[in-house]
């Protein structure tokens, strides 16, 4: 039952509740009807043995019946007996064989073979030498016969009831559930696109449900003005950041052409131009993610040679990688031809060949591999060095996510991923990490050969 939707449940249950209901009410109905319909049924065989005391006249001592004492009205037998039980006149249903015995003014409920029979007396004395019996015979199981019909009836239109009430149940209950499911999609929509801009937009109601889609608006209201304060901090931090570290470097640059230098002060000033560039670095990425974020950052698309390209960058990769004795591989089709941005594909691979220079061990290997299947164009960098645990994988995508950061030097700020994902998104296409802990990484990115960019 947890797996069932709240429109199910709540379906099931009004469904319940009303089939419950609905066999209550029927149930009393049908009792009180019966119950009507006998009571009618013994005063009408009551009224008409009255009413046939004026249809026998007694004249010289001679009975004279008028002819509507024959008539049926009421399904109502009329007879007439002696006193001594000797049927006289009248007429008697035709399976009514017994003759019970005379009790004035009480209805006797007899039961023979097929049928029960109420039977009435009443007598008549006037002008005859003995006691007349007038006797009413009805029969009881007509009527409940009739009362039977009207209930198979309604047993049969039960399950027809049953299945309405559903079928209305459940359009209730998904009108009533509707605004719920705009929450729903909005949140979901909110995950997908990353789009904290959406809102659910219900507009002004009075029940629980608008209140709770206001206040949700609400709270998405606040939620994106604060990602909006951080995200224009960290632009205006980068942007401030920008031309002391210029003027740094600058500087720098200018006092190293000095001849009167000590070799200590050069190795000091050469300190402090190397922390200066990385510097520089960190704020140049923390500027195009922002703009990313933004909007704001542009890709130049152009109609490549990737094979190339890729060679290329792993070729200048080569010095760093002979630094620690990592042998660079590469295993590239020819002629792999897309749209891409230049400047941001060489970032993306030199991102991703330092990263696997860098978490290599001594006498490592790097695997670059670029084919192309159709329209899409799959890249890999593949390493054995130290690898990643499980549990950090997940968010090494992230701004800052660096897993052991005594380990790593200021150029590796934890920002370096989040620009690869961001490079492969805008080009519209998709990248995944496969680790093993000690045994080393791939990654590994596709692209689309035609210009898929949003
Ligand atoms: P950084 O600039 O610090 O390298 P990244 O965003 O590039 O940051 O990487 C995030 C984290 O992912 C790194 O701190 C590192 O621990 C891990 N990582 C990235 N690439 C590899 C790799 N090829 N092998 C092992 N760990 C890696």
């Amino acid at each position: 039952m947890k797996k069932c939707s709240l429109k199910f449940k709540l379906t099931i249950l009004y469904t319940l509740f009303m089939t419950l209901l609905t066999c209550i009410s029927l149930g009393i109905i049908f009792s009180l009807s019966n119950q009507e319909v006998l009571s009618s049924v013994r005063s009408d065989l009551e009224k008409q043995v009255y009413q046939s005391l004026d249809e026998v006249k007694i004249t010289d001592g001679e009975i004279d019946i008028d002819s509507d004492f024959y008539d049926l009205e009421d399904g109502v037998y009329l007879s007439i007996y002696n006193s001594d039980g000797k049927f006289l006149f009248g007429r008697l249903p035709y399976s009514f064989n017994s003759v019970p015995e005379f009790r004035e003014g009480e209805i006797q409920t007899i039961q023979d073979t097929t049928t029960l029979w109420y039977v009435f007396d009443t007598s008549c004395t006037s002008d005859y030498p003995e006691t007349l019996y007038i006797r009413g015979i009805t029969s009881v199981t007509k009527a409940e016969n009739s009362m039977r019909i009207t209930q198979h009836f309604a047993l049969i239109l039960l399950p027809l009831l049953v299945f309405l009430t559903a079928i209305l149940g459940y359009l209730f209950t998904r009108h009533t559930l509707m605004p719920v499911r705009q929450i729903t999609e909005t949140v979901q929509n909110i995950r997908k696109d990353e789009d904290l801009s959406q809102r659910v937009g219900l507009g002004r109601g009075t029940d629980e449900i608008y209140h709770l889609s206001e206040t949700f608006d609400q709270m998405l209201e606040q939620i994106e003005a604060s990602f909006l304060r951080e995200k224009r901090f960290t632009s205006d931090v980068s942007h401030e950041l920008r031309t002391p570290v210029s003027v740094i470097l600058a500087q720098c640059d200018e006092m190293l052409t000095q001849d009167n230098l000590s070799e200590a002060q050069i190795q000091q000033i050469s300190r402090i131009k190397r922390k200066a560039d990385e510097m520089a670095q960190m704020i140049s990425r923390l500027l195009t993610l922002s703009r990313a974020d933004q909007g704001r950052q542009k890709l130049q698309l152009e109609y490549l040679n990737l094979s190339e390209l890729t060679e290329m960058t792993a070729e200048e990769q080569q010095i760093l990688a002979e630094e620690r004795n990592i042998n660079i591989l590469t295993d590239i089709e020819p002629d792999i031809y897309a749209w891409v941005d230049e400047s941001f594909y060489i970032r993306l691979l030199v991102n991703l060949i330092s990263n696997a220079i860098y978490y290599n061990r001594e006498n490592g290997y790097v695997k670059i591999a670029l084919s192309q299947k159709r329209e899409k164009i799959i890249c890999s960098i593949e390493d054995n060095g130290i690898g990643i645990a499980s549990e950090h994988l997940p968010h090494i995508w992230e701004r800052f996510y660096r897993i052991d950061s005594s380990r790593t030097n200021g150029s590796h700020s934890g920002l370096g991923l989040s620009m690869v994902q961001w490079i492969v998104k805008a080009h519209g296409g998709t990248i995944s990490a496969d680790s093993c802990p000690g045994k080393g990484s791939c990654f590994t990115f596709s692209l689309f050969r035609k210009k898929n960019v949003f």
